[in-house]
Protein backbone atom coordinates (compact mmCIF):
# COMPACT_ATOMS: atom_id res chain seq x y z
CA UNK A 1 0.00 0.00 0.00
CA UNK A 2 1.84 3.53 -1.38
CA UNK A 3 0.15 6.27 0.70
CA UNK A 4 -0.28 9.73 -1.01
CA UNK A 5 -0.83 12.78 0.07
CA UNK A 6 -3.67 15.21 0.79
CA UNK A 7 -5.21 16.71 -1.91
CA UNK A 8 -6.70 19.57 -0.15
CA UNK A 9 -6.65 21.80 2.93
CA UNK A 10 -4.27 24.92 3.09
CA UNK A 11 -2.39 25.13 6.64
CA UNK A 12 1.02 25.44 7.89
CA UNK A 13 1.20 21.55 8.44
CA UNK A 14 -1.37 18.71 8.05
CA UNK A 15 -1.33 15.35 8.51
CA UNK A 16 -2.93 12.61 7.07
CA UNK A 17 -3.97 9.40 8.32
CA UNK A 18 -4.32 6.85 5.63
CA UNK A 19 -7.84 6.45 5.09
CA UNK A 20 -9.02 8.68 8.55
CA UNK A 21 -9.88 12.01 8.39
CA UNK A 22 -7.35 15.45 8.12
CA UNK A 23 -7.15 18.22 10.16
CA UNK A 24 -5.48 21.43 9.93
CA UNK A 25 -2.70 21.38 12.48
CA UNK A 26 -1.88 24.03 14.72
CA UNK A 27 0.97 26.47 14.69
CA UNK A 28 3.29 25.96 17.73
CA UNK A 29 2.85 28.73 19.95
CA UNK A 30 6.22 30.28 21.94
CA UNK A 31 4.64 28.29 25.30
CA UNK A 32 5.34 24.89 23.18
CA UNK A 33 9.03 26.37 21.82
CA UNK A 34 12.08 25.16 24.13
CA UNK A 35 14.50 28.07 25.02
CA UNK A 36 17.14 27.56 22.62
CA UNK A 37 14.45 27.58 19.91
CA UNK A 38 13.68 30.88 20.93
CA UNK A 39 17.10 31.91 21.66
CA UNK A 40 18.48 30.75 18.34
CA UNK A 41 14.85 31.26 16.21
CA UNK A 42 14.79 27.80 14.82
CA UNK A 43 11.76 25.81 15.06
CA UNK A 44 11.87 21.66 15.32
CA UNK A 45 8.64 19.83 12.83
CA UNK A 46 6.48 18.60 15.79
CA UNK A 47 3.02 17.03 16.42
CA UNK A 48 1.21 17.42 19.42
CA UNK A 49 -1.05 14.16 17.86
CA UNK A 50 1.52 10.97 18.79
CA UNK A 51 -1.73 8.71 18.34
CA UNK A 52 -2.35 10.20 14.67
CA UNK A 53 -6.01 10.07 15.29
CA UNK A 54 -6.61 13.54 14.63
CA UNK A 55 -4.42 16.86 14.40
CA UNK A 56 -5.65 19.40 17.30
CA UNK A 57 -4.36 22.44 18.84
CA UNK A 58 -1.60 21.66 21.45
CA UNK A 59 -2.91 22.53 25.26
CA UNK A 60 -0.74 24.73 27.06
CA UNK A 61 0.18 21.73 28.85
CA UNK A 62 0.75 19.20 26.56
CA UNK A 63 4.71 18.46 25.14
CA UNK A 64 4.62 17.79 21.05
CA UNK A 65 6.25 15.14 19.97
CA UNK A 66 9.74 16.13 17.49
CA UNK A 67 10.07 14.41 14.23
CA UNK A 68 13.27 13.17 13.02
CA UNK A 69 15.17 10.95 11.67
CA UNK A 70 16.85 7.99 13.23
CA UNK A 71 19.83 7.79 11.53
CA UNK A 72 23.03 10.96 10.83
CA UNK A 73 23.18 9.00 7.04
CA UNK A 74 19.84 9.48 5.11
CA UNK A 75 20.13 9.26 1.05
CA UNK A 76 17.72 10.50 -1.52
CA UNK A 77 17.22 9.98 -5.52
CA UNK A 78 16.01 12.38 -7.86
CA UNK A 79 13.10 11.79 -10.59
CA UNK A 80 15.04 10.97 -14.00
CA UNK A 81 12.98 13.15 -15.84
CA UNK A 82 13.96 16.17 -14.67
CA UNK A 83 12.04 19.16 -15.94
CA UNK A 84 11.63 20.68 -19.14
CA UNK A 85 10.30 23.48 -17.79
CA UNK A 86 14.04 24.51 -16.53
CA UNK A 87 15.29 22.75 -19.50
CA UNK A 88 13.10 22.31 -22.02
CA UNK A 89 16.27 21.14 -24.60
CA UNK A 90 16.56 17.59 -22.46
CA UNK A 91 13.98 15.40 -21.96
CA UNK A 92 15.71 13.75 -18.75
CA UNK A 93 17.16 14.84 -15.99
CA UNK A 94 20.23 17.19 -16.65
CA UNK A 95 23.67 17.36 -15.29
CA UNK A 96 23.07 21.27 -14.56
CA UNK A 97 19.74 20.42 -12.55
CA UNK A 98 21.41 17.76 -10.68
CA UNK A 99 23.83 20.11 -9.77
CA UNK A 100 21.79 22.83 -7.86
CA UNK A 101 19.49 20.02 -6.36
CA UNK A 102 22.87 18.20 -4.58
CA UNK A 103 24.04 21.59 -3.88
CA UNK A 104 21.32 22.19 -1.82
CA UNK A 105 21.56 19.01 0.60
CA UNK A 106 25.41 19.87 0.76
CA UNK A 107 24.54 23.30 1.91
CA UNK A 108 23.32 21.53 4.54
CA UNK A 109 25.51 18.53 4.95
CA UNK A 110 28.35 20.75 5.19
CA UNK A 111 28.21 22.40 8.83
CA UNK A 112 30.51 20.91 10.73
CA UNK A 113 28.57 21.17 13.83
CA UNK A 114 26.39 18.54 12.82
CA UNK A 115 26.79 14.83 11.68
CA UNK A 116 23.93 14.70 9.89
CA UNK A 117 24.88 14.00 6.00
CA UNK A 118 22.12 13.68 3.04
CA UNK A 119 23.42 11.45 0.22
CA UNK A 120 22.87 11.47 -3.24
CA UNK A 121 21.80 7.71 -4.21
CA UNK A 122 20.79 8.21 -8.41
CA UNK A 123 17.77 8.29 -10.07
CA UNK A 124 14.56 7.03 -9.90
CA UNK A 125 11.31 6.55 -12.02
CA UNK A 126 9.05 6.92 -9.11
CA UNK A 127 6.75 9.98 -9.83
CA UNK A 128 5.05 10.02 -6.26
CA UNK A 129 5.60 10.92 -2.79
CA UNK A 130 4.83 8.45 0.16
CA UNK A 131 6.00 5.21 2.28
CA UNK A 132 5.12 1.82 0.70
CA UNK A 133 4.17 -0.23 3.75
CA UNK A 134 4.58 -3.00 1.66
CA UNK A 135 8.36 -2.80 1.55
CA UNK A 136 11.35 -2.71 4.30
CA UNK A 137 11.34 0.89 5.16
CA UNK A 138 14.93 1.00 4.52
CA UNK A 139 13.84 0.44 0.78
CA UNK A 140 12.10 3.09 0.77
CA UNK A 141 12.84 5.90 -1.39
CA UNK A 142 13.08 9.55 -0.58
CA UNK A 143 12.33 11.47 -3.71
CA UNK A 144 13.34 14.80 -5.56
CA UNK A 145 10.31 15.58 -8.17
CA UNK A 146 9.48 18.14 -10.57
CA UNK A 147 5.81 18.45 -11.40
CA UNK A 148 5.98 19.99 -15.04
CA UNK A 149 2.68 19.21 -16.05
CA UNK A 150 0.29 19.50 -13.19
CA UNK A 151 0.53 20.14 -9.63
CA UNK A 152 -1.83 17.65 -7.33
CA UNK A 153 -1.81 19.56 -4.76
CA UNK A 154 -4.38 22.41 -5.38
CA UNK A 155 -5.30 23.67 -2.39
CA UNK A 156 -1.80 23.99 -1.86
CA UNK A 157 -0.76 26.82 -4.05
CA UNK A 158 3.28 26.68 -2.81
CA UNK A 159 5.57 26.76 -5.17
CA UNK A 160 6.86 23.35 -3.49
CA UNK A 161 6.10 20.63 -1.15
CA UNK A 162 7.84 18.13 1.22
CA UNK A 163 6.03 15.05 2.46
CA UNK A 164 7.11 13.81 5.68
CA UNK A 165 6.10 10.23 6.88
CA UNK A 166 6.87 9.36 10.55
CA UNK A 167 5.87 6.83 13.20
CA UNK A 168 3.50 8.56 15.56
CA UNK A 169 5.10 6.03 18.38
CA UNK A 170 8.12 7.88 18.95
CA UNK A 171 8.53 10.59 15.38
CA UNK A 172 10.76 8.92 13.23
CA UNK A 173 10.79 9.71 10.21
CA UNK A 174 10.59 6.98 7.60
CA UNK A 175 10.28 9.35 4.80
CA UNK A 176 10.73 12.38 3.18
CA UNK A 177 9.42 13.49 -0.47
CA UNK A 178 10.18 17.04 -2.22
CA UNK A 179 7.29 17.59 -5.17
CA UNK A 180 8.59 21.20 -6.84
CA UNK A 181 5.95 22.97 -8.79
CA UNK A 182 6.97 23.51 -12.35
CA UNK A 183 3.30 23.28 -13.42
CA UNK A 184 1.79 26.88 -12.14
CA UNK A 185 5.15 28.30 -10.85
CA UNK A 186 8.50 29.61 -13.55
CA UNK A 187 11.74 28.44 -11.88
CA UNK A 188 15.66 29.43 -13.05
CA UNK A 189 18.53 27.78 -11.93
CA UNK A 190 21.21 30.07 -12.79
CA UNK A 191 22.14 33.75 -11.92
CA UNK A 192 20.71 35.77 -14.74
CA UNK A 193 16.84 37.05 -14.68
CA UNK A 194 16.09 35.03 -11.68
CA UNK A 195 12.45 34.14 -11.64
CA UNK A 196 11.50 31.36 -8.52
CA UNK A 197 15.25 30.56 -7.79
CA UNK A 198 15.83 26.71 -7.56
CA UNK A 199 18.34 25.97 -4.91
CA UNK A 200 16.34 29.11 -3.37
CA UNK A 201 13.43 26.92 -2.89
CA UNK A 202 15.38 23.58 -2.54
CA UNK A 203 17.25 24.80 0.33
CA UNK A 204 14.13 25.53 2.10
CA UNK A 205 12.73 21.91 1.50
CA UNK A 206 15.94 20.25 2.22
CA UNK A 207 15.33 22.05 6.25
CA UNK A 208 11.41 20.10 5.95
CA UNK A 209 13.42 17.00 4.67
CA UNK A 210 15.54 16.92 7.59
CA UNK A 211 13.25 17.86 10.15
CA UNK A 212 12.90 21.70 10.77
CA UNK A 213 10.02 23.90 10.01
CA UNK A 214 8.98 27.37 9.68
CA UNK A 215 11.97 30.44 11.22
CA UNK A 216 10.47 33.61 12.73
CA UNK A 217 13.65 35.47 11.39
CA UNK A 218 12.71 36.64 7.86
CA UNK A 219 16.44 36.44 6.84
CA UNK A 220 16.65 32.76 7.77
CA UNK A 221 16.34 30.26 4.99
CA UNK A 222 13.07 28.16 7.09
CA UNK A 223 11.15 31.67 6.97
CA UNK A 224 7.93 30.71 5.59
CA UNK A 225 7.47 33.01 2.47
CA UNK A 226 10.44 34.03 -0.42
CA UNK A 227 10.02 36.54 -3.17
CA UNK A 228 9.95 36.48 -6.82
CA UNK A 229 14.05 37.07 -7.77
CA UNK A 230 15.60 35.89 -3.76
CA UNK A 231 18.71 33.63 -3.89
CA UNK A 232 19.28 34.33 -0.30
CA UNK A 233 18.31 30.97 1.22
CA UNK A 234 20.97 28.92 -0.47
CA UNK A 235 22.80 29.82 2.10
CA UNK A 236 21.91 29.22 6.21
CA UNK A 237 21.02 31.84 8.21
CA UNK A 238 22.93 31.10 11.68
CA UNK A 239 19.28 30.00 12.81
CA UNK A 240 18.87 27.50 10.23
CA UNK A 241 22.64 25.52 11.40
CA UNK A 242 21.46 26.40 15.10
CA UNK A 243 18.32 24.01 14.13
CA UNK A 244 20.24 21.17 12.29
CA UNK A 245 22.93 20.92 14.83
CA UNK A 246 20.10 20.89 17.56
CA UNK A 247 18.51 18.11 16.23
CA UNK A 248 21.73 15.93 14.49
CA UNK A 249 24.84 17.64 16.64
CA UNK A 250 27.94 16.68 16.00
CA UNK A 251 29.53 12.95 17.72
CA UNK A 252 26.43 12.10 18.32
CA UNK A 253 23.53 9.61 17.08
CA UNK A 254 19.99 10.94 17.03
CA UNK A 255 18.07 10.65 20.14
CA UNK A 256 14.29 10.08 19.73
CA UNK A 257 11.92 10.77 22.14
CA UNK A 258 11.43 6.84 23.33
CA UNK A 259 15.49 6.87 23.78
CA UNK A 260 15.64 4.33 20.61
CA UNK A 261 19.28 5.88 18.65
CA UNK A 262 21.04 6.04 15.69
CA UNK A 263 19.16 2.50 14.64
CA UNK A 264 16.35 3.38 12.22
CA UNK A 265 16.18 3.77 8.61
CA UNK A 266 18.45 5.60 6.16
CA UNK A 267 15.10 5.47 3.26
CA UNK A 268 17.56 3.51 0.71
CA UNK A 269 16.64 2.59 -2.59
CA UNK A 270 13.38 0.47 -3.05
CA UNK A 271 14.34 -3.29 -3.97
CA UNK A 272 11.46 -5.79 -4.40
CA UNK A 273 13.01 -8.52 -3.46
CA UNK A 274 13.48 -7.18 0.34
CA UNK A 275 9.74 -7.12 0.79
CA UNK A 276 8.53 -6.89 4.64
CA UNK A 277 5.51 -5.99 6.52
CA UNK A 278 5.01 -3.23 8.74
CA UNK A 279 2.17 -4.98 10.28
CA UNK A 280 1.82 -6.04 13.51
CA UNK A 281 3.84 -3.30 14.49
CA UNK A 282 0.97 -1.47 17.08
CA UNK A 283 0.56 2.19 17.20
CA UNK A 284 3.13 2.16 14.41
CA UNK A 285 0.64 0.53 11.78
CA UNK A 286 -0.94 4.00 11.12
CA UNK A 287 2.34 5.80 9.93
CA UNK A 288 1.50 9.65 9.43
CA UNK A 289 2.04 11.77 6.61
CA UNK A 290 2.98 15.21 7.43
CA UNK A 291 2.47 18.02 4.39
CA UNK A 292 4.92 20.68 5.20
CA UNK A 293 3.04 23.25 3.33
CA UNK A 294 5.81 25.86 1.99
CA UNK A 295 7.22 29.01 0.93
CA UNK A 296 4.23 30.52 0.46
CA UNK A 297 5.57 32.80 -2.30
CA UNK A 298 5.47 36.46 -2.31
CA UNK A 299 4.82 38.08 -6.00
CA UNK A 300 5.00 35.08 -7.61
CA UNK A 301 4.32 35.09 -11.48
CA UNK A 302 2.43 32.15 -12.87
CA UNK A 303 4.55 30.07 -15.33
CA UNK A 304 3.88 31.70 -18.53
CA UNK A 305 1.41 30.28 -20.90
CA UNK A 306 -0.47 29.07 -17.39
ZN1 LIG B 1 8.39 25.71 4.26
Amino acid sequence: MRLLPPLAFAATILLLLPFAPVAQAQVLGEEHRTEEEIEHEFVQTRTCDPDGLIQSPCSFDQQPLPIQWNSNTVRYVINEMGSQQLHPDDDHLTDELKHSIIESFETWNEQECSAYEMVYDGTTTERFPGFDTDIDPEDNINLVVFRDDDWPHPHYHAVALTTVTFRPSNGEVLSADIEINTAQFEFTDSDDDVAIDLRNTMTHEVGHFLGLDHSPNHTATMYFTAAEGETHKRELHDADIAGLCHIYPEGDEPNLPDGTNGAGTDGGNRDDNGRCSLSGQGPDQGLIMVILFTLAAICLRRRRGK
